[in-house]
């Protein structure tokens, strides 16, 4: 637990990262190409040890044919992501296309009436009629699909490995590190480990450890667990696939003599045992996706598998910024702009089941804030973002 601060922030460029999953590698990063100090610190003995650790995740953008702001705030996130991929070439990221394959005939409906009305270019989506998606799968489907050209599928954990290693003279790395306790004092906030050893201390601190940051915050963010369990088999017993195909459940093509494909959800567990009926389920999906190839086939004994949580918040977007403080007396207007904040503690949370897209373009809005520079991001997506909207939200309501 932390004693909570008052005063000024220290402004001097030094910071803890909790966690090095996607979250805290990306932040680490961010904050590193701006001549900062880092330590990350994570429990694990490798970076990537929790969500960020399936041998696979998609890269694909979010479409809704109203644009809201989740799918705008979505395709900023995979623009920037695919821009630093090409600066990251030890990232083990295959860009193969993505098929979103329509559920139904009147969901290929909506489909094409939403790129129809959105007018987005061709390079970043296009919908394509069941015959051409089949051309590009080079396998039979039920219906047509969204073609993202420039999407595809990367290993979390080499991402999360390059980004390290790209600013490594900056970036100090303490594995097999669980912190326990945090303390602020002459400016400086104080991380511990379990047997109260200090492992680092600087003016700022990013949790950036997931569900787990409410083990060390006084008062708990709205975060919740959904597990999900990945299926991996040999190649040779599934269809061969150029492309990743989507549709409530994936399928990467085969690489190292392997394909995944997944996932499940089961809310509030955290058991991370592999479970043999969430390996029937992925293979529901699996059959949803490729609805030709009988998956009685397939020896559910033979599958490997990987079980790990997702952190989502009440509304489906992560918490990206400087955390709320205890609001004794609320000024008479509250906004995100006068909510007080505890300084120098910082959040990159609930990136949800979308981390890999999300994380790269939260962290560099996250380190703009913290280096007082100006955010790529829109103020309307900043705010829906904001580590301080559900206080806000409940201050309001009262
Ligand atoms: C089954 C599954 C499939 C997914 N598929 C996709 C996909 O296709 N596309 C996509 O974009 N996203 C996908 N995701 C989501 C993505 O993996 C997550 O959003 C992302 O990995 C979250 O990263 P994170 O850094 O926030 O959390 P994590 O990767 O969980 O990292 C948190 C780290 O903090 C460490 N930690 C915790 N507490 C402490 C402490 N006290 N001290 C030190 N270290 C601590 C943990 O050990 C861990 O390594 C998937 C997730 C799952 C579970």
């Amino acid at each position: 637990m932390l004693s909570a601060p008052t005063g000024k922030i220290n402004k001097a460029k030094h910071a803890i990262v909790i966690g090095a999953g996607l979250a805290g590698s990306n932040i680490a990063e961010r904050l590193a190409a701006r001549g900062w100090l880092v330590d990350i610190i994570e429990a694990g003995n490798s970076v990537a040890s929790g969500a960020s650790g399936n041998p696979a995740g998609i890269v694909l953008p979010q479409i809704a044919k109203d644009d809201a702001l989740p799918a705008r705030f979505s395709r900023l996130c995979y623009d920037y992501l695919l821009q630093r991929l090409r600066q990251l070439p030890a990232c083990d990221w295959h860009q193969c296309g993505v098929l979103q394959i329509a559920r139904d005939g009147a969901h290929e409906l909506q489909q094409a009436a939403a790129i129809e009305a959105l007018q987005l270019p061709a390079e970043f989506v296009e919908f394509v009629p069941r015959l051409r998606a089949q051309e590009i799968a080079g396998q039979t489907l039920a219906h047509g699909a969204w073609w993202f050209s420039q999407g595809g599928w990367l290993m979390p954990g080499s991402l999360c490995s390059a980004l390290l290693a790209l600013r490594d003279s900056h970036i100090k790395c303490h594995f097999n590190t669980k912190i326990s306790h945090l303390s602020y004092g002459n400016n400086l906030w104080h991380a511990y480990s379990a047997d109260s050893e200090l492992v680092a201390a600087a003016p700022h601190i990013v949790l950036a450890n997931a569900f787990a940051a409410n083990e060390l915050l006084e008062h708990p963010l709205p975060l919740k667990i959904i597990r999900g369990q990945i299926s991996c088999a040999p190649a040779t017993t599934l269809p061969k696939i150029d492309s990743v195909l989507c549709r409530t459940g994936y399928l990467t093509p085969a690489h190292n003599g392997r394909v995944s494909f997944g996932a499940s959800f089961t809310n509030d567990d955290s058991d991370l045992s592999i479970r043999t009926n969430e390996h029937a389920e992925n293979l529901q999906r699996l059959h949803e996706v490729l609805p030709q190839f009988d998956i009685s086939k397939v020896n559910i004994g033979q599958l490997t598998g990987r079980a790990a949580l997702r952190t989502v918040t009440p509304d489906r977007m992560p918490i990206v910024g400087a955390v709320p403080a205890d609001i004794a007396t609320p000024p008479r207007v509250v906004t995100l702009a006068n909510l007080d904040r505890v300084p120098g503690l910082h959040a990159l949370l609930g990136l949800s089941a979308r981390g890999i897209v999300w994380a790269p373009l939260a962290a560099e809005h996250l380190a703009c804030a913290m280096n007082q520079e100006l955010s790529p991001l829109p103020q309307n997506i900043g705010n829906a973002i904001d580590a301080g909207r559900f206080v806000l939200r409940a201050l309001r309501q009262h």
